[in-house]
């Protein structure tokens, strides 16, 4: 039996479990695009003669992200798109996920750049992991990737950078720093409205809407990326926290949702017990960092 949709009569194409409504094709993008819309506005006025970078992986979050970027802003004269995809070196991996990033970009006419670990770090991930440090892929792929955007957005003048982050990756960072007696971490989770010197504001468009439904709305938008795990993935421990997430969803449609909310009411007094540390200029490389040596810096001594 055809279900039809709650807002009109054609069939539907989805079920939202946690508001109990099936949407047809077109209420669900309109309620998709609404959501993304509200938060654009919600995390800082874009102002005219921008650049906003979008940080494209060549998945899904990414290459949806771009989409709806391009079809807010590239009617703006003022708005200028530049897309930047971080090659970490992973054979197999990001090589196939570069591919979808560079179609979609000459196909909206967006510049693309590519920032390769092997350029800037002088080391690919797969050397990395080669390498078996005990301190795991992750952590190096993290802090390599944050370097590499922060350094390509400021040399490119970027005003806002723009990431596919979803509510699934949101409430697995927010669960992981809290478990992990991380708070200071905590606080920084972005979006960010104010930024210090030195670092670039994050934006994410994305952050309330739930994986599968950015997953549907790529689908329904023909949109082609690359559907893949990285390889090193199992390392990661935000692979459990990503189970937490899932089974109390599961058990608790909205789950999600209030992780996040409980946070966003937390955040301000978070940032008031915790208010960023002043920045350093990292004596070797010139970035923004709180200790000494940047934490880039202090990765490449231990590896290469
Ligand atoms: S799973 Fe780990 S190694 Fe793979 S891309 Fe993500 S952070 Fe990098
Ligand atoms: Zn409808
Ligand atoms: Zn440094």
């Amino acid at each position: 039996m055809t279900v039809s949709c709650s807002k009109c009569k054609k069939p539907a194409i989805t079920y939202i479990r946690y508001n109990g409504t099936h949407l047809c094709h077109d209420h669900f993008i309109q309620y998709f695009e609404k959501r993304v819309k509200k938060d654009i506005k919600k995390q800082g006025k874009t102002q005219s003669n921008i650049k906003i970078g979008i940080a494209v992986s060549g998945g899904k979050d990414s290459i949806t992200v771009l989409h709806i970027m391009n079809n807010i802003f590239s009617k703006r004269a003022n708005v200028k798109l530049h897309a930047i995809t971080v090659d970490e070196g992973i054979k197999g991996y990001r090589d196939k996920s570069i591919l979808p990033a560079e179609k979609i970009c000459k196909k909206l006419g967006i510049t693309h750049h590519i920032v390769s670990f092997k350029d800037e770090i002088g080391i690919t991930m797969d050397e990395i992991v080669s390498k078996n440090d005990e301190l795991g892929a992750c952590t190096y792929c993290g802090v390599f990737r944050r370097f590499c955007l922060n350094t390509k957005s400021k040399k490119l003048g970027i005003d806002k950078l723009v990431t596919g982050h979803n509510l699934d990756d949101m409430a697995q960072s927010i669960l992981m720093n809290f478990t992990n007696g991380d708070i200071k971490k905590l606080a920084r989770l972005g979006p960010h409205t104010k930024i210090q010197p030195g670092l670039v504001l994050r934006m994410m468009p994305f952050r309330t809407i739930p994986e599968k439904e950015i997953a549907l709305y790529a689908i329904i938008n023909n949109l082609e990326f690359h559907d893949a795990e990285c390889p090193y993935a199992s390392q990661a421990l935000r692979g459990s926290f990503r189970d937490i997430v899932d089974d109390l969803e599961f058990k608790n449609p909205g789950t999600r949702y209030s992780i996040l909310n409980s946070y966003d009411g937390i955040k301000d007094l978070l940032l008031d017990k915790f208010p960023p540390a002043n920045l350093n200029k990292c004596p070797k490389c010139g970035e923004p960092t709180s200790q000494k040596l940047c934490k880039t810096c202090i990765l490449k001594k231990r590896i290469l």
